[in-house]
Order: C-alpha cells, then structure tokens, then sequence
C-alpha cells in the first residue's frame, strides 16, 4: 500500500468529473483517467452501461481503451489509473491485461470491490502481472456523489427493490456496485 500524494488528490478531482458526466447521462458516476510517467492524463472513461446497454462499459475498461488508442500501444507500463469507486473483477482485471502500474481509487465497492474488499486482484502472487493499490482518495466525495445520484433516483419513483441490485451505497452499509 501506498501513501496518496496531492498530486492523486488533483487527480482524483478529475476522475470525479468524469464520474459526475456519467451521472448526467443516467448512468451510475463513477469517472476514471489514466495518467503515465510524466503526469500527462493519456485516457479519460466514465461508466457509459446504461447509455451504451454494454455491461463492460465500466469508468476503468472505457478509461483503458481511450489510453490506448491514445499511446498506440495495449501495454500501459508506468500509468496509474485513478477511478472513484474501487475496481470491480472484470476492471481489475483488464488493468492486469493492461499492466498497469499503479491504481488508485476513491471508496471501497463492498458488493463488488476486486483489488481490496472481496479480492486482491493486483496482488495475487500466481498472476503474471502487479499493481501497486491506493485507496480512500477523495473518499466522502466520491461517496457523496454515488448517494446523491442514488438518492435522486428514488425521488424519481424507482422502487427501492429495483436499485437494490445497483445501489452502491444502502441505508445500512456502504456496499456498492457499479
Ligand atoms: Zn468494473
């Protein structure tokens, strides 16, 4: 585990921007950038599911692919992803395939959460690759705005039990799942 720098906080405030996009779009916000070597952000992704009907549409794999494109290249040595809400699975293992190096995110996903709640995806010994996990950047607002959007929708008449498959974060724990 690594300590955050400023340098992730001013990072994170942008993965946040994207996040709040995706929230505009009706999509659950969650933003992700990619950053190499020399700071320069080389990809920018937000949760795009509901917009594109696509269940891999998630901040990190649209994040990942933008960096891509952008470098020419399917390896992203020495970048460090930013994403406000803790990797799922399928993300954390696309940043493996990626060989990313380092991925910092801003709140835990206890539902479905894959480098620290409910795996270690990025620090499995048997892997062929590893990344360095910072988490809690930003944490309360990353947090904020997941309830903030969640709690909108329950003004706009979703039934509870229809966003219980989805909601990040319920009344009696901060479980979530993008
Ligand atoms: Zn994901």
């Amino acid at each position: 585990m690594t300590q955050p720098t400023p340098r992730d906080v001013s990072f994170m405030r942008v993965a946040l921007e994207e996040a709040r996009r995706a929230g505009e779009d009706g999509d659950v916000p969650v933003g992700a950038i990619v950053v190499d070597a020399n700071g320069t952000i080389i990809g920018r992704g937000r949760n795009r599911r509901e917009v594109c009907q696509d269940p891999t549409a998630h901040a990190e794999v649209e994040a990942i692919r933008d960096a891509t494109r952008a470098r020419g290249a399917w390896r992203l040595i020495d970048t460090t992803v930013y994403v406000t809400l803790e990797p799922c699975p399928m993300c954390a293992g696309a940043l493996v395939n990626a060989r990313v190096s380092r991925v910092v995110y801003g709140c835990k996903d206890l539902k479905a959460g894959a480098v620290d709640t409910h795996f270690a995806i990025g620090r499995l010994v048997g892997l062929n690759h590893r990344f360095e996990v910072q988490g809690d950047v930003l944490h309360d607002e990353c947090v904020g705005l997941l309830r903030s959007f969640f709690s909108a929708r329950r003004k706009n008449k979703v039934a509870p039990n229809e966003l219980s498959q989805d909601e990040p974060l319920s009344e009696t724990n901060n479980s979530s799942s993008e």
